[in-house]
């Protein structure tokens, strides 16, 4: 009996090693980003560490907007745009094309006036699918608005082309995309990567259910920003809308905030618009202001990324100075980005930053503060 009794204690033990293996297999990209920290080249050695963000900012906010068309009303609009521009926050704004595949954005809509002027504001004008909406998704169970969730590369191919046709036409070419109700799949990361846009924004947090647990889930970060299977496109997860769930957006921004990670906040319009959600927007954007957090649009926060991943920094003792050498591989200039010298190296009081040509970027005395700030071309 008593035997009997430790094999199904051993059986039990097992079965629940196993299921806790396949949960954390299937949760991979949750908790990766918390073990391994910023997927960078160079963050840190035992001379100096460099910034993720420009100045000192220590993590980055982005404001995201969906779902502006050719059916939003114009006030709702202009009403974010003034709250907005008090709170100095800039963003971007995903905009559908074609809604429905009916109502296509045209020269001289009001609607496009204001997409200039948010322009103007400083905003950034993305795209948000084609149409909003796919036939294929009939009769499935699953969300009319999820336009990319049954299509394959080539199909969406089309979708991103033709929308990405209308917007230039009308002065916008978009440089990032988000896909409508977050349908991303790795066949839109395949398809956006072959149209050579510049970042994606195509999938949300995963929610907490038992099947995120228990199914295999796609390879991905939720923290900082990742190149899916290795493409040149950079993927920015979404977090969540923080006029609808306030208390989850603190929670998950501070979350990041401490690991240098990324917070794209989702709103959307025309509910953005209603008086007491952009009262709730314009208190969290005054949170966010608060925090040392870089609060920019998509494309900047892109470009930024793309350059700082791969920077390599080499350090040299001579005599009492630092001779700090800075590789940056990538097309896009860092600006105003922070070296911290750290306190283990007490006998030095110089340093001299170089490019990897030899070209003197910055020198001096080692400041008080032990932090400079300077570009790196
Ligand atoms: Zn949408």
């Amino acid at each position: 009996m008593r035997k009997r009794l430790r094999k199904i204690l051993l059986l039990l033990g097992l079965i629940a090693v196993l299921l806790a293996g396949w949960i954390g297999f299937n949760t991979y990209s949750v908790w990766r980003d918390y073990l391994s920290g910023p997927p960078v080249a160079f963050l840190e050695n035992d001379d100096v560490a460099l910034g993720l963000y420009p100045g000192d900012y220590r993590s980055a906010g982005v404001f995201t907007n969906d779902d502006l068309c050719a059916v939003t009303p114009v006030d709702s609009i202009e009403r974010l745009r003034a709250v907005l521009k008090r709170s100095g926050v800039r963003g971007t704004f995903f905009v559908i094309p074609n809604h429905l595949g009916e109502n296509p954005l045209r020269p001289r809509d009001p609607r496009v006036e204001l997409l200039e002027k948010l322009r103007w504001d400083g905003h950034e004008i993305a795209q948000h699918g084609y149409a909003h909406y796919c036939e294929k998704n009939r009769g499935r169970g699953v969300n009319m608005g999820a336009e990319m969730l049954f299509l394959n590369v080539e199909e969406q191919i089309e979708r991103l082309e033709k929308g990405r046709e209308i917007l230039t036409d009308l002065g916008f070419p978009p440089r990032g995309h988000r896909c409508p109700c977050f349908s991303g799949n790795a066949r839109t990361f395949r398809a956006l990567d072959r149209l050579n846009y510049l970042y994606g924004s195509d999938l949300h947090l995963p929610p907490t259910t038992l099947k995120t647990f228990l199914l295999p889930a796609q390879r991905r970060r939720l923290m900082y920003p990742y190149h899916p299977f290795g493409l040149k496109l950079l993927e920015i997860t979404s977090q969540t809308d923080p006029t609808v769930h306030k208390d989850k957006a603190i929670k998950v921004f501070k979350r990041y905030h401490r690991r240098g990670g990324v917070f794209a906040f989702l709103t959307h319009l025309p509910q953005i618009a209603e008086e007491e959600n952009l009262a709730r927007l314009e208190e969290f954007l005054n949170y966010l202001k608060g925090e040392k957090t870089w609060l920019c649009t998509m494309a900047e926060l892109s470009e930024w990324w793309l350059a700082r991943e791969g920077v390599m920094v080499r350090t040299e003792r001579d005599d009492d100075a630092l001779i700090i050498t800075c590789d940056n591989p990538s097309s896009y200039p860092l600006k105003e980005i922070g070296i911290i010298f750290k306190k283990s190296v007490p006998t030095i009081e110089r340093y001299m930053v170089a490019d990897e040509q030899g070209r003197v970027l910055k020198k001096g005395d080692i400041p008080d503060s032990r932090r400079i700030l300077l570009d790196i071309p």
